[in-house]
């Protein structure tokens, strides 16, 4: 949060300024801090909060301001008022119409109506609308700035921690310097009230604070994120050994792995922004992603653009803003959007009035401008709906396709499935060997795709459970033959996705594994034999 930025929006005389927060305690005492601030805004300002409730009230003589709780005449009061000042007023949003509620057109008018005393009169005076809920009429969208409050940083959560370990003598602090910082680090993403709610938690269960909390307040983080509706955090213990094949993908993440600490600063390596990751359904894009997550210790977001725009939870742009804000404060982070063309189908139709080409513009802009650590990781299946926009350089760092897997790639999905099932001696008694095994079922299996051959191991299973006997290889062999692979029931499907990599993205197969591809669907088209460009990391 720059209160440079801020500052400036006062002393050039921005005359209203929105603020979407639930802390208003926080951004009140911050406005405070900028606004009485000689050196910021050059002329202090005397500082005035409304409610409708109470009215006006002088914070510098503090006294309310008679029969002022009308939001026409508070605004009157603000007009008439002939001394630099800043108006903090609260809820006033609900005059606009949110949901539900008809807008009140007196009080829009009054505002239009003294913009001009604002903006030119004698006196410096600016408006702030502080509100839960973005909401800013038609006619007042050129009058009225968005200033975006960030949720607290690393440092303001551990002065609330340590202000809450001073008046809380009776706690017994087991903490070192690393533990604090890794449990207010924990707490990142969460408003003050609610971090300190997470540690007051943490305190009274025992009696004692110490690292063994750490969960208590992660906890309370997956809590919040889930109630933004539109988030969700993923646990993962998926590492890069869970995904067969796939290896050029997989070496790309592996070294952008810490792009983000010190030593890669030294190396002035530009932290990624994110890869998008295409490609034929079942093969792995979303297990990606939750290997990532691991792998490089970060936490995994996964963002439901469908949700953005259901209108179930607010808004859709202060739906959006709000997720991102989220990621933004966990961050570094991993922002996961999976099926992105969902949320993107409704750019450049007239039927939702430009709401989804405005979400859109707004995530390609945090895209193109982030500089917090979020790394995101989008994944389609169906391309023809990807705006091109998306697709230019600059947004993410590279679009990867992954194809129906490989025979060396079959092999070692087999593999990984049989070992991570064949646990039980007696299971896998009829099992000579599991490598010799999906050398030979990988032949077997052209054209399946990753949770084809899943499902194969699954099923057979079952088959041998039901008869109460160990696992054979026969029982393999049988339920491949009986699958239609998806390969085969969405060919075109297929042909069209490969096409459209081939001069866009780049495989997620390493080269030296491309020699053996699925003849099934190549032999119409020896061009589009696989799909995207090869192109080793
Ligand atoms: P969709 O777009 O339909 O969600 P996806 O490409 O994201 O598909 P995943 O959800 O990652 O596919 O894969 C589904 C399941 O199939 C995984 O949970 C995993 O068990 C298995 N699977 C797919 N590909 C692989 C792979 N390369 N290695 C190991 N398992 C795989």
């Amino acid at each position: 949060m720059s209160t440079y930025k801020l500052a400036n929006l006062i002393r050039a005389r921005f005359p209203m300024i929105y603020i979407t927060t639930f802390e208003e305690d926080r951004v009140t005492k911050y406005i405070k801090s900028v606004v009485t601030d000689e050196k910021q805004v050059k002329f202090p300002r005397e500082v005035f909060t409304w409610t409708q409730t109470n009215g006006l009230f002088n914070d510098n003589t503090q006294k309310g301001i008679n029969d002022t709780a009308c939001p026409c005449k508070a605004l009157e009061y603000i007009r008439k008022y002939d001394k630099d000042a800043v108006f903090i007023m609260y809820d006033f949003h609900v005059n606009f119409g949110p949901k539900n509620r008809q807008p009140d057109y007196n009080v829009i008018r009054k505002v239009r109506d003294i913009v001009p005393d604002l903006k030119l009169g004698t006196v410096r005076k600016t408006i702030f609308f502080i509100s839960t809920e973005l909401l800013i009429p038609e006619s007042l969208q050129k009058e009225i700035t968005i200033f975006d409050f960030a949720l607290p940083n690393l440092e303001e959560i551990k002065a609330k921690f340590e202000s809450m370990i001073n008046q809380n003598t009776g706690v017994v602090n087991e903490l070192s310097e690393e533990d604090k910082d890794k449990l207010c680090k924990a707490a990142l993403g969460l408003t003050l009230q609610e971090a300190e709610s997470a540690f007051a938690l943490a305190m009274v269960n025992d009696g004692k604070i110490s690292i063994k909390d750490l969960q208590v307040v992660l906890e309370e983080k997956v809590q919040v994120i889930k109630k933004t509706g539109i988030l969700e955090f993923i646990h993962s213990n998926y590492t890069m050994k869970d995904i067969g094949g796939l290896d050029n993908l997989k070496n790309w993440l592996l070294k952008r792995n810490n792009s983000w600490s010190e030593k890669a600063k030294k190396y002035c390596i530009p932290a990624p922004k994110g890869v998008l990751v295409t490609g034929v359904p079942g093969c792995g894009k979303s297990l990606t992603a939750k290997a990532m997550s691991t792998i490089w210790g970060l936490p995994l977001l996964k963002l439901d653009f469908g949700k953005v725009f259901s209108g179930l939870v607010g808004s859709s742009e202060e739906n959006m803003r709000r997720a991102l804000a989220t990621a933004e404060a966990v961050a570094p982070s991993i922002l996961w959007i999976d099926e992105i063309e969902k949320g993107l189908s409704g750019i450049g139709s007239n039927g939702d009035s430009g709401v989804s080409s405005r979400i859109f513009g707004q995530f390609l802009t945090w895209m193109q401008e982030k500089d917090s650590p979020v790394f995101v990781i989008a994944t389609a299946n169906n391309i023809s709906s990807l705006p091109p926009e998306l697709l230019r350089k600059g947004r993410f760092d590279e679009i990867f396709f992954v194809d129906l897997p490989t025979e060396d790639e079959r092999k070692e999905i087999f593999k990984l499935h049989l070992e991570r099932r064949l646990k039980d001696k007696e299971v896998a008694s009829e099992i000579v060997s599991v490598k010799n095994l999906c050398g030979e079922l990988a032949k077997m299996s052209e054209g399946f795709i990753g949770s084809e051959i899943e499902q194969v191991v699954v099923s057979s299973l079952c088959d041998a459970f039901f008869e109460n006997r160990p696992l054979k290889f026969e029982d393999l062999v049988k339920n491949i033959q009986t699958t239609v692979p998806l390969s085969m029931t969405q060919r075109e499907q297929v042909l069209a996705l490969r096409a459209w990599a081939n001069v866009r993205a780049v495989s997620a197969t390493k080269t030296s594994q491309l020699n053996k591809y699925s003849k099934d669907i190549d032999e119409d088209n020896a061009a589009t034999s696989r799909g995207g460009r090869t192109l080793d990391f």
